[in-house]
C-alpha cells in the first residue's frame, strides 16, 4: 500500500500549543510526518535553528511516525527530496488565508505532484502564534498555557540570556 509522507514547514519560533494540535493531527492523518525548520525565511528568529530543532524534538517525541529536520532552499524541492507528496499548514483564521492561498497555489505550480493540506486547529489556539508568546514571554508573563514546559523553560533562560 501506498505509504504518504506529509512536511510540515515554519519558523517554530518557538514551538506552540498550536503547532502541536496540527501535529498530532497529521500524525494520525499520514504515514510519516517531517517537521521541517526553514533555515531561509526573512524573520529573524530568538532562538537558533538547532534550539528550535531540539524543542520541536523533545515536544513530538511521543510521535513515532514524527520526525524533525530542517531545510534550505524551496520547499517543494526538499519535500520532492523526501518522497513527501503533502505540504501541511496551519489555518487559524481568515487573514492567514490570502498568504496561504497564494504560497499552495505557487508551489503547486512548481511541483504539480505535491498538495498542500490545510488544517485546523483546536478553536482555543486560533489565536496563538510564537511572536505572541515571545512577547509575553519578554514582558515575563506566564506562558504555560501556551507552550510546553520544556519550551517554556528555555523561552525563559534565552531571554535572560539576552
Ligand atoms: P511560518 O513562518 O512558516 O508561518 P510558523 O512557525 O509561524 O512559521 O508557522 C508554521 C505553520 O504553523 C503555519 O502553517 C502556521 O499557520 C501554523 N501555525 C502557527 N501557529 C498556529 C496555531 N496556533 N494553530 C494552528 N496553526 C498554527
Amino acid at each position: 500500500m501506498k505509504k504518504i509522507t506529509a512536511v510540515y514547514p515554519g519558523t517554530f519560533d518557538p514551538v506552540t500549543y498550536g503547532h502541536l494540535d496540527i501535529i498530532q493531527r497529521a500524525s494520525s492523518l499520514f504515514d510519516k510526518v517531517i517537521v521541517a525548520v526553514a533555515l531561509n525565511t526573512s524573520k529573524k528568529p530568538l532562538f537558533t535553528e538547532g534550539e528550535r530543532e531540539d524543542m520541536l524534538k523533545h515536544v513530538t517525541a511521543k510521535y513515532k511516525n514524527v520526525v524533525v529536520d530542517e531545510f534550505k532552499g524551496l520547499l517543494v524541492d526538499y519535500a520532492k527530496k523526501k518522497n513527501a507528496t503533502v505540504i501541511i499548514r496551519g489555518l487559524r483564521a481568515l487573514s492567514d488565508f490570502e498568504y496561504e492561498f497564494q504560497m499552495s497555489l505557487t508551489n503547486r505550480k512548481l511541483q504539480p505532484d505535491v498538495n498542500t493540506i490545510f488544517l485546523m486547529p483546536n478553536e482555543k489556539y486560533t489565536y496563538l502564534n510564537s511572536s505572541l508568546v515571545r512577547e509575553l514571554a519578554a514582558f515575563k508573563a506566564d506562558v504555560s498555557g501556551f507552550v510546553p514546559e520544556y519550551v517554556r523553560k528555555k523561552l525563559s533562560v534565552k531571554l535572560k540570556s539576552l
